[in-house]
Formats: structure tokens, sequence, C-alpha cells
């Protein structure tokens, strides 16, 4: 590297960052406007004031070219439908009347019009708005936004990038709007959208831009000729136009495949692309292409995804190999910053030795400043950083916090049969029904009950030193005791806790983890205003004492009703944490499926005889490409099955997924050998239960019949009809009757009034049978 000097610098760049603000002020000013204690200017004050310190963070830390209008008060999906003209006819009236109202209402909803759908972006665990459109959507530009985003970045005096969500992307992610034919492919509009995005680009170089990025994500997952040819002509199209910026098509989360020698052929200026272990095979396809000589390549080799410091050595590896396949290299995260915290050196709490292995937001820019410099200067321009990465890699690598031999010992014995029960399903059926003597179709809910004000706040005061920890137990056993008693007298079959005591469902099992590291202001925006801190998997994992069995065991002192433990799966405690990147994920989930393993053991030796292993990711962390689902199923539901293999048969297995589609994991769901599944149906009518028994599911099931997302109450009659319906495709020998999810977000009065409907139902389709 040293003696290979660069033609032209490197810029180093990033394309997005966390939006929230150190003490999450954007949160604070966009809740207080819902409720009328900010006003509307003053929302834009803070909105503006976190750009700027934004901005100036980023080049502080030495970034050359900064993004812009890639802020959101809400989503920059949501933000991308405003601005090629998308408003649902349902929200048309209140974005006339009031242009942040209106942009709130399409968000959130209103007491009458319901807000557009969220789902998840990519393989993140961050939600975007999905854009509704029809065959007869009318789109038109409404850069103002955009417009003002780069002026502010340029009136700093940096250099500034506009990041725009590609047009391509935006159509694939979109679905048919209310009304419309279901099989409406939203794709079918590119070419009434193309001019608004070619109007758009004009205004940005109108306004001083130089380059424009257009992401297009959408392209690093398997996609179709007639798609690919899509790709081809919208960059044919507004590469070719006249007035326009330089663009940058930008793709992240993983390899491009078939669409790498599209976008290299397109006429448009420069393409970003993932380097990381995702995306390493961009590599190779580029190099086969023969490049992008005469463009700009900005090269995503800081992965923008997980808390790793960068190995420099490598990614300086990477770069050099690039300088020869690109006119101009520039450095970047794999993908916006959006999706890790702010500011590792904020975590006080952590040990320091392994916050020296942390790279957030911040320390990411100034990892990806440093690389950019290497590039142009040449190695010995940043010695010392050189030194110090290493110093911290093998600080990690040596670390006795990341390697706990007994764990590996335990893992590497691991066997077959390990993860196989000892009797099958149909063997286990019958003793379960023998030994648990429930009614046909069995009532229970899915774990947490209502989380009220007082249990929280007495969680804060525990926190904070308050209240002491046997009065902070004292109040827990007294909501089981409440929830206990409620259940008994509501006629429910299968009992749980309650929950009352946990925080969250991954953060609570991974603070009693050894190996797992919490964070105090690691808050990652979830969707709108709700962020998550996602703990962190550290080392080697094991479970020094029982985790939940106090608990459970206190409620099953309470009744002789069966009471059902609840555990967080090895899947999702995964995929809602950060995770190792110095080994295989399923190694990562072995250790934690042998933790949980032993949890599920000591609740049986407690004397639970029902236990739950919810998994609601198992579905949400599916790879992106079809060619890598194999590989992690196979890990998957591995590491369930380990989880759940060492009890008797006549102990009940549940587990619970909370979405409703499914219809490609059928064959893993029923892998995971659980003998009860549970999932959300409510809102599509028993939909899966139809799709199970397509499929062939031969196990119990429980599709919800309360949709827990609203606080509408379900009648008797309602929740007796869609029994009803289950019952067509699901024989009433393995039919359960549950809410959709846990009921920690409702209030007591309309989980009391569906829970009573929900057992009504459930004895008067007793009786008919
Ligand atoms: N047992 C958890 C609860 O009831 C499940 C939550 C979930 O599926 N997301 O809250
Ligand atoms: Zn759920």
């Amino acid at each position: 590297m040293t003696e290979q000097s660069a033609a032209a610098a490197a810029r180093a760049t990033v394309y997005g960052y966390p939006r929230q603000g150190r003490n999450r002020e954007l949160k604070k000013a966009v809740e207080g406007y819902w409720k009328g204690r900010v006003d509307a200017a003053a929302l834009r004050e803070t909105a503006a004031g976190l750009r700027r310190t934004n901005w100036r963070q980023l080049a502080d830390a030495g970034i050359h070219e900064v993004p812009s209008g890639d802020f959101s008060y809400y989503d920059h999906v949501l933000d991308t439908s405003v601005m090629v003209g998308a408003v649902p006819e349902r929200h048309r009236a209140a974005v006339d009347a009031d242009e942040t109202q209106g942009y709130f209402a399409m968000a959130r909803g209103t007491q009458d019009v319901a807000p557009l759908e969220m789902t998840k972006w990519f393989d993140t665990n961050y939600h975007y708005l999905v854009p509704e459109l029809g065959p007869d959507a009318v789109f038109a530009a409404d850069s103002t936004k955009q417009v003002a985003e780069l002026t502010e970045a340029l009136a700093l005096g940096l250099t500034a990038r506009p990041v725009l969500l590609g047009p391509v992307t935006y159509l694939l992610l979109a679905k048919p709007a209310p009304g419309v034919a279901a099989d409406f492919e939203p794709l079918t509009l590119l070419d009434r959208l193309l001019p608004v995005y070619a109007e758009i680009l004009a205004d940005l170089r109108a306004a001083g831009a130089d380059w424009v990025q257009l992401d297009e994500p959408a392209l690093v997952q398997d996609r179709t000729p007639a798609e690919l040819t899509a790709v081809a002509r919208t960059y044919r199209e507004l590469g070719g136009a006249a007035d326009r910026p330089k663009l940058l098509v930008a793709s992240y989360f993983g390899r491009l495949g078939d669409a790498l020698p599209v976008l290299a052929r397109a006429p448009v200026d420069g393409l970003a692309l993932d380097f990381t272990e995702s995306g390493a095979a961009n590599l190779e396809s580029l190099a086969a292409v023969g490049g992008l000589p005469g463009k700009r390549l900005v090269a995503g080799v800081v992965d923008g995804r997980n808390i790793w410091i960068n190995d420099f050595e490598k990614s300086l590896a990477t770069l050099g190999t690039l300088l020869g396949l690109a006119g101009q290299v520039d450095v970047s995260a794999s993908c916006s910053l959006l999706h890790v915290p702010l500011d590792a050196t904020a975590e006080g709490d952590i040990d320091p030795e392994i916050v020296r292995w942390l790279a957030f937001a911040r320390q990411k820019s100034a990892e990806i400043a440093t690389l950019a410099r290497a590039l142009t200067e040449g190695t010995d321009a940043i010695t010392a950083e050189l030194a110090a990465n290493r110093a911290a890699l093998a600080s990690r690598a040596g670390s006795a916090l990341t390697r706990d031999p007994a764990v590996r010992a335990r893992a590497a014995a691991v066997t077959d049969a390990d993860g196989r029960r000892s009797q099958p399903y149909a063997v286990r059926t019958a003793a379960q029904r023998a030994h648990l003597r429930l009614p046909l179709l069995p009532t229970t809910t899915i774990g947490s009950f209502p989380q009220t004000t007082e249990l929280r706040t007495a969680r804060a005061d525990l926190r904070k030193g308050r209240i002491e920890t046997a009065g902070y137990e004292e109040r827990i056993r007294e909501e089981i005791r409440e929830v206990v008693t409620f259940q008994e007298k509501t006629g429910i079959d299968v009992l749980v806790h309650g929950e009352p005591e946990r925080n969250d469902m991954v953060q609570y099992f991974a603070e009693q983890l050894t190996g797992y590291v919490a964070t105090r202001h690691g808050w990652v925006q979830s969707y709108g205003t709700r962020y998550v801190r996602p703990p962190v998997l550290v080392g080697d994992i094991s479970r020094p004492e029982p985790m939940t069995v106090r608990w459970t065991s206190y409620a099953q002192s309470l009744t002789d009703r069966p009471v059902k433990g609840m555990l967080t799966g090895p899947v999702t405690m995964l995929a809602w944490s950060f995770v190792r990147d110095d080994q295989p994920l399923g190694d990562t989930a072995r250790q934690v499926a042998l933790a949980l393993r032993d949890e599920v053991d000591d609740l049986e030796a407690a004397g639970t005889s029902v236990i739950q292993v919810d998994e609601p990711a198992l579905r949400e962390t599916l790879p992106l490409r079809a060619a890598d689902h194999a590989g992690y199923l196979a890990w998957a539901t591995e590491s369930f099955r380990l989880t759940t293999a060492g009890v008797r048969p006549e102990t009940q297995i549940h587990t619970h997924m909370c979405y409703a589609e499914f219809g490609d994991i059928v064959q893993a769901i029923d892998d995971l050998d659980a003998d009860v599944i549970s999932l959300e149906a409510a809102r599509s009518h028993m939909q899966v239960a139809g799709e199970l028994a397509s499929h062939g599911y031969p196990r119990e099931a429980g599709p919800g019949v309360y949709d827990i997302h609203s606080p509408r109450v379900p009648s008797a009659e309602e929740a007796t009809a869609l029994l009803r319906k289950g019952l067509e495709a699901i024989p009433a020998e393995r039919l359960w009757v549950n809410p959709d999810c846990g009921l920690k977000t409702r209030g007591w009065p309309e989980t009391r009034a569906s829970l009573e409907n929900l057992v009504t139902a459930a004895r008067a389709i007793r009786t008919g049978l």
C-alpha cells in the first residue's frame, strides 16, 4: 500500500446518520408535537439543529462529502412518497390542510383514517411505511425537503450529496393501494415516475448539488430479468437527462449479483457497493465486468450494520484491489449509519476493554476518514491509527472476555441426538394430553399482560436506587397474583405469569447471560419515534443461574392450572442484538441455545409442564436471497431444537411468531419440532390456519383471534366466527384459542373484556361440537 499511490484523492463519505440526536431530542420534539406541547416551528427548529450537529460531527470526523436529505421526522420511505406526490387518497385532505399534521397522519393514522402499513426495511430492524399505489397513480415532484436540506448543508460550507431512495426500489417496496387488485405491480408505474425523478434531480442540481445518490438496495435481492430490464431503462433515462447532477447509484445489505453488470453498464457516474462480508462477492463481480473505468466507486468497507471496529488492514487490502478497478475510489460504510447507535464513548458502564472494540456512528465516520486518508496519502499517513487498530483487534481476539473454554467444549460436544426429542410428536401429543388434561380448544395467552405505568415506574425507581430490590420484587409478585387471579376467574386453561419483570423480551435475558453486554445510550431507530437498544453479543454465552424459574414457579404456586414458562428463543436473541462477527452466526446461536436449554430443563424440573419459546424473528431474519435460505434455516431450526429437546415427552413445547406471512417457511416451522405454535391471524381472518393446513402442518396451532395491535375489543361472536373459520383448516383436537401476540402494550380494561370474550367463544364452540 505504501508504494501504491492513488491517482485521485479518495473521499470519505457516508449515506446517512442517526437522526435522533445525542439525547433523543427528535423523539421528544416529535412526540411533544403530537401532544400539542411543541409547535410546528419549534419542531422544525429542533430538527434543523440536529441536522447541523450531525453535519458538523461528520465534518469534524474527517468526512469530505456529507449526505443530505437522509434526515426524517419519521421515515425516509414516507418522505419519498411525499417527494413524488404519492399521498394516499384517504390522507389527501389532511395533507392539504396541514402538511406536517398530514405527514404524521399518514405515518400513524387518525381517529378516522388508517395509517400506511409498516414493514421491515430489508433484513434490518428498521421499519418503513409502505407506499400504496394503483394503476391510476399520478406522481408530482416535490423537491422542497431535499432542496432545503441540501441548502442548509451547503450553507455550512460543506460538500453535500443529496441521498434519495431510487425509483426502482421505491416501486418494488410499494404495495397495491386499498381497492386495487392484489396482483397489481407498482413497477408498471415506472415510466410515470421517472420524469418526476428527473425533475427532482434537476432541482437539486440547480440548488448546488454536484452529485446525487440514488439508493437501490432492492437490487441485492433476487430480481427477475424483467425487473433488471426496468433497472437498465431507469438509469438509461435518468442518466441521459441534460440538466442532471452526477449520479451515484448505491446498493447495500449484500451482493448485487445479476444487477451489477446492469448498473456497471448504465450511463451513471458512479456506484456505491457493499464490500463487507455480506457483499464480498461484489469484488469478484466487479472485476468480472472489467470494473468501472473512469467512474466513481464508493466502497462500503466499514460495516454499517454492526458495532465492531473495522479491520484496517483487511479494508486497505480490499481498497487496494479496488483502486485497479475504478477511476476514483472513495470510502464509506456498507450502508447508512442509521442502523447503529451514535457514540460508543458514551458507554461509561461498559468495560473499557470492550469499548475499545466498539465503533458506533461517530467512530465509524472516523474510521472511514482514516481509510480514505491512507488511500490518498499511503499507509504511512495513518501509522498511529493502524497501530491502535491492530492493538484493539488483538485485544479482542485474545481476550478472555470473548472465550470461555467450558462453553466451547460444550458446544463442540453437541450431537444430533441433543437436538432431538426422545419421542416423535405423535407419541408426545398423547402423553401431553394425558398429563395436561386440557379441554378441546384450550385457551391461553402469548405471555405478557399489560405493562402498567406503575410497573415501568417501579423498574425506573429500582434502576435509580429509589426503591430496594425487595420492594421491587414484591411489586412484581403482586402483579403476578393479579394476573393469575384474573386468568383463573376468566377460565383460561393454560396460564402465564404475565412477564411483569421484563423490560424487553431480549434485553431481559441478555442482562442475565454472561457474554452479553447491554448499552445505556445505544439507541437505534426501530420506527418513527420508537427506538430500541439492542444488546451486544460480545463473548461466549453462558447462564450463571436460572433466569425465569422463580417467577414461573411463584405463579404456579398460586394455581392448580398449568402455568406456561416463557422464554425468548435463540434466533430472536440474535436477531434483536448486535452479533459477533468473529465466528459464524450458527456458532453464536448454538451457545445461546445451550444456555436457554438449561433454563428449559430447570423450568421442567421445577414443575412446569408447558414451556413457550418465542421466535418472532425466525421469518424476519431470513436472508435476502433465496440461495442463502437453506444455510440460515439449518442453524436457526437446530438452535431452537437444541433449546427445547431436553424435556420429557409429556412436557409441551410451544413457540410463537407474530406475523401472518410465512408460507415460505412452513417446512422450517415444522422442523422446529415444537408441539404447539401460536401465530398472528386476527387481521387476516385466519388465513394462516389455511396456509398451515395446505402445507400439511401436522401439529397443534393457535392462530390469533384477538388483534392486540388495536385497543378494539373483539366481541365473543366475532371470536367465535374466527374460530369456526380456523376449524375449517385445523381439526378441533389441534386448535388452540389465543390472542395474536403479547398484551404488554394494551390497557387492562380492553384486555379483560377481550379475554373474557375469547373464553366465551371457545366454550360456545366446545358445546357445539
Ligand atoms: N411472550 C412475548 C409477549 O407476550 C412475545 C412477544 C412477541 O412475540 N414479540 O410479550
Ligand atoms: Zn408476537
